[in-house]
């Protein structure tokens, strides 16, 4: 005789079992998923491809009445704010429901060489180091005005996803895992999501236990499902929710991450918080805008010309080393080229090594020196250092429609308010960390306020771009 145990009440359904639900279509609707992925890589060859064979727009025309400025918004002032901000909202769905890129690299993986990974792509600063030069060869270039440079940056990447996906993994996305420019940024934006695919330990224990072996699934992005505890790594594709019944998508608190996850020792994400959102952002959202820029200039020019050397006043270089169009009157003498890569250089240091001193003052203020304590504290930095770019890239959105007429109301206003909250959360992160490490109010206040002194030269940069230039 069979007993079943009838419920007496039907279980209600809990707010977070949307989540659940949600996760678990993702992972039944991979083909559609599939869809809107290589949709999204039509999309972006289009606009990445067509504005190259166009004449370069002059002033008279519009963001609706011209390709290369409606790409040109798309891409800057669009797409990559919105990135950013859906990846502090719901984690990295970009990466694994539409970046073309990701798709691209997957799909060659599935039909390359699937050679295993060799240990020198596995360096963990490649990330990092991607940023730092794609960044300074961006400005270099130009990119956000001139669709050649776009198409060489966006383009090459996309080449080289491809061919790493050829050569490496099987059905994988070791360029996205390992050596994507942007990856670095995106992982540590992810941290804040307050949504993510949750494993449960004891619930994965229980189904081994019971013997039942679930069909493999295929973690594109190369994430160790079954120790996951962060959304750094996680694509947020589905594909394994429901997996052993011990995964599923989950609210979480924002700060959940980065206070109780986030502890373990990582260089190369100090780093790029430190010297690259809040250094080297700052000086390439600045330069071109910034009074100390063009008194360097001068200063050199006049410095050069009393020595008689004015062939950097004179000569330029091809588009795709620094800016050359003397049909728009927008060219780049050595001079200014070298002074653009000294300025952005400088910035990263200024800012970087000020940030980091104080975060290693603050470290201390709470006990013993411990370097993880240090790396910790740096990651309480990432609200700031997120919305600053955020802010940056808005910018370009902002004056874009502005040279088309476009004014939006209360932008000061609300980048305002986007730099206080995101210092602000910075701030309470940093007080519900110290609370982990220290009891004593004296070493956590002072660690508070260290660590608030270290925001103030990346702050201090935007409140000159956005308020004072
Ligand atoms: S852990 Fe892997 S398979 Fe699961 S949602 Fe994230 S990226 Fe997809």
């Amino acid at each position: 005789m069979t007993i079943t145990i009838v419920p007496r009440h039907a279980p209600s359904i809990q707010p977070d079992d949307v989540w659940l639900k949600i996760g678990d279509w993702l992972q039944r609707h991979q083909a559609t998923i599939r869809i809107v992925q290589w949709t999204m890589v039509l999309v972006y060859c289009v606009l990445l491809i067509v504005p190259v064979f166009l004449p370069l727009p002059d002033r008279a025309v519009y963001l609706w009445t011209n390709f290369t400025r409606f790409a040109q918004f798309i891409f800057w002032g669009v797409w990559w704010p919105l990135v950013l901000l859906t990846t502090a909202l719901v984690g990295r769905i970009w990466c694994g429901i539409l970046c073309p890129e990701g798709a691209i690299t997957e799909f060659a993986s599935g039909r390359g060489r699937g050679r295993a990974i060799p240990r020198w792509l596995m360096w963990p600063g490649w990330p990092t180091l991607a940023f730092a030069c794609t960044t300074l060869y961006g400005q270099m270039t130009s990119v956000y005005q001139y669709p050649a440079p776009t198409l060489l940056i966006l383009g090459g990447s996309t080449l080289a996803a491809a061919l790493i996906g050829l050569l490496y993994g099987r059905n994988k996305r070791v360029w996205c895992r390992y050596l994507c420019p942007v990856s670095g940024v995106f992982g540590l934006l992810a941290k804040l999501a307050p949504l993510h695919f949750r494993v449960d330990p004891p619930l994965w224990q229980l189904s081994q236990l019971s013997g039942t072996k679930p069909k493999a699934i295929n973690c594109a992005p190369l994430v160790p499902i079954r120790t996951m505890r962060g959304a750094s790594d996680c694509h947020m594709c589905g594909r394994c929710s429901g997996f052993r019944g011990a995964i599923r998508l989950a609210r979480r608190s924002p700060n959940h991450e980065i206070v109780h996850v986030a502890g373990a020792a990582k260089p190369w994400e100090t780093i790029l918080i430190v010297f690259g959102l809040m250094g080297l952002a700052v000086g390439a959202f600045q330069w071109s805008v910034s009074p100390w820029f063009v008194y360097a200039k001068q200063w050199m020019a006049e410095w050069l010309i009393e020595n008689g050397a004015t062939w950097p006043l004179e000569a330029t270089a091809p588009w795709w080393v620094l800016t050359n169009y003397p049909q728009k009157n927008d060219v780049m003498t050595l001079l200014d080229g070298a002074l653009l890569i000294a300025y952005l250089l400088a910035a990263a240091l200024a800012c970087g090594a000020t940030t980091l001193s104080l975060l290693a003052l603050a470290a201390r203020s709470l006990g013993p020196w411990r370097t993880q304590r240090f790396h910790h504290l740096a990651q309480s930095l990432i609200p700031l250092a997120g919305a600053g770019v955020f802010l940056g890239l808005s910018g370009l959105t902002v004056s874009q429609l502005r040279s088309d007429g476009i004014v939006l109301p209360f932008v000061d206003l609300l980048r305002l308010a986007t730099l206080a909250m995101a210092t602000f959360w910075s701030g309470v992160l940093c007080w519900q960390m110290t609370g982990t490490y220290s009891q004593q109010p004296a070493r956590r206040v002072l660690a508070l306020s260290l660590v608030g002194l270290a925001m103030t030269p990346a702050v201090a940069g935007w409140v000159l771009l956005f308020w004072i230039w």
